[in-house]
């Protein structure tokens, strides 16, 4: 049954599938961190849905939520009508809300995907401030629709003007470090306050608080805070997209809360809807400026999300998930570190909470200012595929596709965290042999 899957999924379906490709495993069964395929080989998953399972694969409660909706004959699709159970999620949804928007939020419900609520952001912003462009940072990633596409650099010729992200590795200002992130952050002041630039005053600005897709880059809290500064001193909304960082994952139940910044708009799916689609935008009030009818579609109502949904948020937050991703992703991460001592060919081991990455590198290449060396995307693929051998399903990531992306669900254990990376430095071991 296996082999004939593979194959007959590889002849039907797109070239642009991406992990069926690298991950050719058949999904039958799976529960936490494990996946057991058709072939009866079993998996830890430190994919986990590209962060979308922080509960892990499912979980009794957000089975027993889903059940309890299926069991009460409430209706399954309801567009964007009132109902208890959407109630019950955004009375949840609210109560994690960061400083001032935990009063005067508003939510959006934008449809199954990340992709929609960045695409509703920005039309929300738009309408708001009457302007037209936006801002986004180099190696970010917020979707494959239209702005959204544009604002991950992959359209050429849209209203999105991309700026410097404070990578410290491979720094584009050469320096690294705080100096780096403050050159970031003058680079943005001088282009909105120089009328020559041709960059006219955006609609908003998006971030994220760690690029995901981007190479798990952690924006330093300083570069935050100053975006956030540069940005309301010249009334420009700031959306920070939380789809992959929010629920817990990096240590806080949403990222900003580290820096203490409060966005005017936060972007959120993905681990929101306890492993089924959603995708919501929450925002300032005073953004509430577009009228009914501005933003629609047909799926913004699903009742097993908001109800799998609300039970993930309730169980991070009542088990306190979020501190204790921080503890294990930061014990994670000094072990990743010591790998990195080890082995020449890794050359930056970075992440905050449970979202972790380690960059691969050629270690026969010369070094940059900032001591970063090319990427190395052919032995990250070979990584990949020995960690895949040793039952451990890793995703890459970055520019080159040559970071290894840890993103497992906030309920792994001690143990199990140990074999994901005893298996992932085996790993390394034999692909770099
Ligand atoms: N924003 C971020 C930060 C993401 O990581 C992703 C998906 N990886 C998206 C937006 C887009 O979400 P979706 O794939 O559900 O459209």
């Amino acid at each position: 049954a296996h082999e004939g899957i593979l194959r007959r999924q590889s002849l039907r379906e797109s070239a642009a599938r991406t992990y069926a490709r690298s991950l050719p495993i058949v999904p039958v069964r799976a529960r936490g961190l494990t996946i057991e395929g058709a072939d009866g080989r079993r998996y830890l998953d430190c994919l986990s849905g590209a962060g979308t399972l922080a509960l892990g694969h499912n979980h009794p409660v957000v089975l027993e939520a889903i059940r309890t909706v299926l069991d009460s004959g409430a209706p399954l699709h309801i567009l964007d009508l009132a109902t208890p159970v959407k109630d019950a999620f955004t009375t949840e949804l609210f109560a994690t809300l960061p400083g001032k928007l935990a009063e005067n939020a508003r939510v959006q419900f934008c449809g199954p995907a990340g992709t929609d609520a960045v695409e509703a952001a920005f039309k929300l912003v738009r309408t708001a401030t009457g302007r037209d462009g936006l801002m986004a940072f180099s190696g970010a990633y917020h979707g494959m629709t239209a702005d959204a596409l544009a604002a991950s650099g992959g359209a050429r010729h849209s209203g999105v003007t991309r700026l410097p992200y404070p990578y410290d590795y491979r720094c584009p200002f050469g320096t690294g470090g705080e100096r780096g992130a403050e050159l970031a952050a003058r680079w943005t002041e001088n282009l909105l306050d120089d009328e020559k630039s041709g960059v006219p005053r955006p609609a908003g600005m998006i971030l994220e608080p760690v690029q995901g897709e981007g190479g798990v880059i952690p924006a330093p809290d300083d570069w935050l805070r100053r975006m956030r500064e540069i940005t309301a001193a010249r009334r420009i909304p700031l959306i920070v997209d939380e789809v992959q960082t929010g629920v817990g994952r990096t240590g806080t139940f949403w990222a900003v809360e580290h820096s203490g910044i409060v966005p005017d708009v936060i972007v959120l799916s993905k681990a929101i809807g306890g492993s089924l689609p959603l995708a919501v935008i929450v925002y300032h009030e005073e953004l509430d400026a577009w009228r009914p009818g501005a933003h629609a579609g047909t799926f913004r109502g699903n009742q097993l999300a908001m109800a799998a949904g609300r039970a993930t948020l309730a169980y991070v937050r009542e088990n306190g998930l979020a501190q204790r991703a921080g503890e294990l992703g930061a014990r994670m991460l000094a072990r990743l570190s010591g790998l990195a001592t080890a082995h020449d060919c890794i050359g930056d081991v970075r992440g905050r909470g449970l979202m972790l990455g380690l960059e691969l590198v050629d270690p026969e290449a010369d070094a940059d200012a900032t001591g970063a060396r090319p990427a190395a995307p052919a032995l990250a693929a070979a990584v990949q595929r020995a960690c895949l051998d040793r039952g451990l399903i890793v995703e890459l990531g970055g520019r080159h596709a040559a970071v290894v992306r840890l993103l497992p669900p906030l309920t792994i254990t001690d143990e199990q965290a140990d074999a994901v990376l005893d298996r992932l430095a085996d790993a390394i071991a034999a692909a770099v042999r």
